[in-house]
């Protein structure tokens, strides 16, 4: 399959890992938009949000199980951070392949929308 994230996840694309587990790798965005940018993503292929159903979800809890350590290993578990995820066109979603952005290391602001 021709998926970027599953190729980072085979170690066929390198990328800098910052967390892992059996069900969940996090690296750092190659574009960040913060001081800490961390892509959550699982280790299966689920393209977006839609495909998520009850045979796939426990993935989903372990990328919220994952996140709080995540934050901590970046540093950010103490201030706070944000939990984005895209989906689809008009969600803004460019890889193909179910990913949780993990922004922090700054103030984000209020705003859920921001260019
Ligand atoms: P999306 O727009 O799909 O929610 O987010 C995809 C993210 O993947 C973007 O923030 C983009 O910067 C990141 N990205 C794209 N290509 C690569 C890559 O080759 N390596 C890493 N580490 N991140 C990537
Ligand atoms: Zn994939």
């Amino acid at each position: 399959m021709d998926c970027l994230f599953c190729k980072i996840i085979s170690r066929d694309v390198p990328a800098t890992i910052v967390y892992e587990n059996e069900y969940v790798i996090a690296f750092k965005d190659i574009y960040p938009v913060a001081p800490v940018h961390i892509l959550v993503v699982p280790k299966t292929h689920i393209k977006s949000m839609n495909e998520v159903d009850d045979t796939n979800s426990n993935y989903i809890a372990k990328i919220y199980e994952a996140i709080p350590e995540v934050a901590k290993i970046a540093g950010v578990f103490d201030n706070g951070y944000r939990v984005i995820c895209n989906a689809g066109e008009d969600g803004g979603q460019m890889v193909q392949h179910i990913h949780f952005h993990l922004l922090g290391g700054k103030h984000l602001g209020a705003k859920i929308l921001r260019d």
